[in-house]
């Protein structure tokens, strides 16, 4: 009994020193003691004497109180560590579920929320795996459009990383999607969903790097403003020094050169101010100084007007110019000085990106809600990586300072603004060599108890306008 109650003894001492439980070193003194009785009880059988009855239940006793005090201790101990255990967890579940910077949430693959944090919460408005959740989720497109991959690449590699897009509030996410069996008996995979917004920095991205391309274009323009301003102020230049020259020499001859060159003179001169009213016209666009002066004006003659008196400017490269219309006379709301600008730019780009012997159409067509003006040309068309962002301001096709074709750039951008006042719209549609085809559309629409006026057309502006077709 003796040898028997010491090997387990040693074997739980082992034991409790390996695991460091004190209840189990307690349990083995208490054997020890209880042997050590067992050996003193079996000694002393033939004695019947009171201080051997008084060792043995004092053993026995401290057998008893050894266990008791073990069992308070091992008990004190855990409450001290599920305390310290406890706090740890608290504060991943907070740090976790008032997470302010990251949207928590955990489902399984057939979106059945099982935990939200508090900002995933707020964000829905709604309960934990309620039916409303998943389907706000199924509502973001890019959600819905890329779930099956997302379960695919989440089978495969047990992570989905990427940006997701909500085409209803325009948001734009960063996620972090991973499958983990959080809990191992339930024996089901649960998903972990973490995201956080990055709608700002991303739109303010955007407008960096629009503000670095509207730089780019700024330093372009520049350059191209010089140059376009350096064409015309050499010809005055060196036009003055000639007629100086002549002048000291002879009277007669310095009027022959003086009418020979006096119209080069007269166009680049308005080419000059054309430049100088579309700068003014930018700047006011740019401080909102831009105002409509709106009435009810016949629109049909004032475009056809207009169109003929561009014909002159086209025959210069031996290009028709041919205006149809579906009505005779229709009276709108609209600036005819917008108008006049808006249609003038169209024409003398027409023209001016038109091969020689080429064709210009120009269409009026009245509808229940608009009026549609088109012009097509069978000139050089639009390159495709430009074509959408011929309406910004600055934007150029060929940028180059030997170019073939005069211009600043900023034409269409102030075409374009000034159909938006008129609230109207502006698309083009173009096949690089083919040629290309603009339509304006403008509200069918009149001014209430105000009269109808017919817009005196005047033909300078033609020419101050198309003055960069040579
Ligand atoms: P620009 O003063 O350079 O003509 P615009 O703003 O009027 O400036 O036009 C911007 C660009 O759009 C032009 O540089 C040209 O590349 C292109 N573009 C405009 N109209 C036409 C057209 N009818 N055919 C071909 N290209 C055109």
């Amino acid at each position: 009994m003796f040898i028997l109650s010491s090997i387990v003894g040693v074997k739980l001492l082992i034991t409790s020193i390996k695991k460091r439980s004190v209840i189990l070193r307690c349990f083995s003194i208490s054997i020890f003691i209880f042997s050590i009785k067992t050996v003193y009880i079996s000694n002393t059988f033939s004695y019947n004497n009171f201080s051997i009855k008084l060792i043995s239940a004092f053993l026995t006793y401290m057998v008893f109180l050894i266990i008791i005090i073990g069992c308070v201790v091992e008990f004190n101990l855990l409450y001290v560590k599920s305390n310290v255990l406890n706090k740890e967890l608290r504060k991943f579940y907070n740090l976790a579920h008032f997470n302010s910077h990251t949207y928590i949430f955990i489902c399984d693959k057939d979106l059945n929320i099982s935990y939200m944090n508090n900002k995933a919460k707020n964000y829905f408005k709604c309960d934990i795996s309620s039916k409303e959740l998943k389907e706000s989720l199924l509502k973001i497109n890019d959600v819905r459009d890329n779930i099956d991959d997302i379960i695919k690449t989440l089978e495969r590699d047990g992570v989905w990383r990427g940006i997701l897009r909500s085409n209803e509030n325009k948001s734009i996410v960063d996620c972090f999607i991973q499958s983990m069996y959080l809990d191992e008996s339930a024996g089901t995979e649960d998903i972990l969903v973490s995201y956080v917004d990055i709608t700002d920095r991303i739109n303010l991205e955007a407008e960096l790097n629009s503000h670095k391309i509207n730089d780019i274009r700024k330093s372009e323009f520049i350059s191209t403003l010089s140059h376009e301003l350096k064409t015309p102020l050499n010809i005055f230049y060196s036009t003055i020094q000639l007629l100086e020259e002549i002048k000291s020499v002879n009277e007669e001859e310095f009027s022959k050169v003086y009418d020979k060159y006096s119209n080069t003179l007269k166009i680049n001169s308005k080419r000059m101010l054309r430049l100088v009213n579309n700068i003014v016209d930018t700047t006011r666009i740019d401080s909102g100084a831009f105002n409509a002066e709106f009435g009810n004006y016949e629109i049909i003659s004032l475009v056809e007007d207009i169109v003929l008196s561009t014909v002159s400017f086209a025959e210069y490269k031996n290009i028709k110019v041919e205006f149809d219309t579906n009505v005779e006379e229709h009276y709108i709301k609209c600036d005819p000085n917008m108008i006049e600008k808006i249609v003038l730019n169209l024409l003398s780009n027409a023209i001016k990106y038109s091969k020689n012997n080429g064709y210009i159409k120009i269409n009026l067509i009245l509808e229940s809600d608009i009026i549609r003006f088109i012009v097509s040309d069978n000139g050089i068309g639009i390159d495709e990586k430009i074509k959408g962002k011929i309406f910004d301001r600055f934007s150029r096709g060929d940028n180059s300072l030997n170019r073939l074709n005069e211009g600043s750039g900023v034409g269409l951008s102030i075409v374009k603004s000034m159909i938006d006042i008129h609230n109207g719209n502006v698309t083009v549609e173009s096949v690089l060599g083919k040629g290309s085809t603009f339509e304006v559309q403008l509200p069918n629409i009149k001014i209430e108890d105000e009269l109808e006026e017919i817009y005196e057309y005047n033909r300078d502006k033609t020419v101050l306008e198309l003055s960069d077709i040579y």
